[in-house]
């Protein structure tokens, strides 16, 4: 596999970091929420801390951060396990869970008690919140805050019992009200919530905020680098200050890097959930859903989702990334990997009138123009054929390279034809299209000297498949759906699907496997659905064109 993680400044931190003997051995983690499907910003952190491990010789775990039972499940869970095992990565021995620890780190929160460095405050919400001060305000000491080692002691664990209501009390760090890191400010390390959890069941009614559970996690699975986005730069001087007054074995260190947001995508799970919620799209792994499922059943490659991560590089900048550059890798990935076939998506039916009823000849046909290791496949020719609709005009000027009355052109692997006349049906709409075949024209020119000007494809009308093909773009027509005041839902793009019932395909695509792409000649990239697709019915879903049309 390609090395995602290329000289960037983590790299430099972890070389210097080894070779100084400040760690021998680097162990990341990729620390997921179970609270909703992996999207493309999730793959650019599976890609740095699985990438950083690889490259160094080290190992990363794969941790569920599960402290919010309300809204995280099962489903979430397994999904994510798939998700990161499809784009390439093995984690480090078994799925770790933070619910694993809730003993520890209620022993923790225990032990910052004892040190009178933690204390049960009753303010509610409201109280908290005035209490804590504004950015440029210091905040003002909970009158809570100077109960007695004994009561406070005694107020956890009836908080743990389930004694108290939600909201009545919290957990809270002694640390400093004045502090200009709002963060610092009497953070909060419990809270109580009444709610199962999907892996602990009913055991516990308070647990832990991300702040107190995550670097703590990261002290007890023994992490060197605990690497995260930039949001979370103005929380690391309490990671820090957990670390340094709790009696942990390990030192993990916690670095930040920009987030991946890519344009005309969103990346927010619960903006995403929105959209799967309200039937916007069909589900978490509807192909225009910039999640990792979504991409996968959309026909992108795990190769080229990691490739993108690798181009946009790792830096401490929060900017907006093209995503024209993700569907160049994915291109890119597919020009050279998926074979070539033929399909007609808006099909007109020429018939060969020289060309005999029964005769079928079966053309063989590259897979691919320049890897010859991707073999052939034979295409049968038949007299009556499919083209596309755009691929015929009764009348055209010398621009247009495809079939016009009276004119010439070259059915792809097979023979030059000349179009005659066009039959109509009572609407007046050409229902098809009536031409003959010019002799001699397999693999050569004509022999009169009056060369074709263009190549289009073509299907079998008798041995073609009807299969359905669902044309899809970008999700959003707005290059930031989601940034500024207004409401993302409003810049749905009308027309990121298309249904088309009534393609045909060449017979050796009905074989192909669910997940199977392949270039459709002059269509673009397509992919067996995973899911819908099989020889009975056909199904494949648009990856992308062969060009960007969005770039003009
Ligand atoms: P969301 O804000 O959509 O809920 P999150 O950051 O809360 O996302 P987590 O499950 O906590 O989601 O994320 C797991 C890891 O993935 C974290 O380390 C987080 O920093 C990283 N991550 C999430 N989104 C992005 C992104 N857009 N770019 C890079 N890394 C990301
Ligand atoms: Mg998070």
């Amino acid at each position: 596999m390609e090395n995602t993680a290329a000289s960037n400044f983590l790299q430099s931190i972890i070389s210097d970091d080894l070779n100084s003997g400040r760690v021998t051995e680097v162990l990341t983690r990729f620390p997921p929420e179970p609270n909703g499907y992996l999207h493309i910003g999730h793959a650019k952190s599976i890609c740095v801390n699985f990438g950083l491990a690889q490259a160094n010789g080290g190992r990363c775990n794969l941790r569920f951060d599960d402290t919010n039972p309300e809204k995280e499940s099962q489903e979430y869970i397994e999904s994510i396990l798939e998700d990161v095992r499809w784009l390439g990565f093995s984690w480090n021995g078994d799925v770790r869970f933070a619910s694993a620890y809730f003993q520890q780190l209620y022993d923790w929160a225990v032990y910052l008690v004892e040190q009178g460095n933690a204390y049960v405050c009753d303010l509610d919400a409201e109280q908290a919140r005035e209490y804590r001060g504004t950015l440029t305000e210091p905040g003002c000491n909970s009158p809570y805050r100077e109960r007695s080692i004994a009561e406070n002691l005694d107020l956890l664990a009836r908080m743990k019992a389930g004694e108290f209501a939600e909201g009545e009390k919290v957990l809270r760090a002694k640390i400093d009200m004045a502090s200009p890191n709002m963060n610092m400010r009497d953070p909060i390390l419990y809270r109580i919530r009444k709610v199962p959890h999907h892996q602990t069941g009913t055991d516990w009614v308070i647990y832990p905020t991300y702040d107190f559970a995550h670097g703590q996690e990261d002290a007890i699975e023994g992490i060197t680098h605990s690497i995260c986005t930039l949001e979370f730069e103005d929380h690391r001087p309490l990671y820090d200050w957990f670390i340094e007054h709790l009696p942990v074995q390990h030192r993990p260190r916690q670095y930040e890097f920009g987030r991946l947001n890519p344009s005309y995508t969103i990346t927010s799970k619960r903006k995403l959930k929105q959209l799967v919620d309200e039937g916007v799209v069909s589900g978490w792994d509807d192909p225009r859903m910039p999640t990792i499922s979504g991409m996968r059943r959309r026909g992108y490659t795990p190769a080229a989702i990691r490739k993108f991560c690798e181009m946009i590089g790792t830096t401490r900048s929060d900017g907006v990334v093209d995503v024209a550059m993700l569907e160049f890798a994915i291109r890119e990935d597919l020009n050279e990997n998926a074979p070539r076939a033929m399909a007609v998506i808006n099909p007109l039916k020429v018939v060969l009138t020289d060309y005999p009823e029964d005769k079928v000849e079966w053309l063989r046909s590259p897979n691919h123009p320049v890897r010859e290791d991707m073999g052939e496949r034979q295409l049968p020719f038949t007299r009556e054929i499919y083209i596309d609709r755009d691929d015929f005009r009764e009348e055209a000027n010398k621009k247009y390279k495809r079939l016009v009355l009276g004119k010439r052109v070259r059915l792809r692997n097979a023979y030059v034809i000349e179009a005659d006349h066009v039959e109509r049906d009572a609407a007046g709409n050409i229902t098809e299209v009536h031409a003959h075949t010019i002799a001699n024209t397999l693999g050569e020119n004509p022999e009169d000297g009056i060369k074709p000007k263009g190549v289009i494809q073509w299907v079998s009308a008798s041995h073609g498949k009807q299969a359905e093909v669902r044309l899809y773009d970008r999700l959003f027509n707005h290059e930031a759906p989601d940034r500024g005041d207004g409401d993302f839902m409003a810049h749905i793009n009308p027309d990121s699907l298309q249904r088309v019932t009534n393609a045909w395909l060449e017979p050796a695509l009905v074989e192909a496997e669910p997940e199977q792409c392949f270039q459709f000649e002059r269509e673009g990239y397509f992919v067996a659905d995973r899911y819908d697709h099989s020889a009975d019915r056909p199904v494949f879903n648009k990856t992308i064109g062969l060009r960007d049309t969005w770039d003009s």
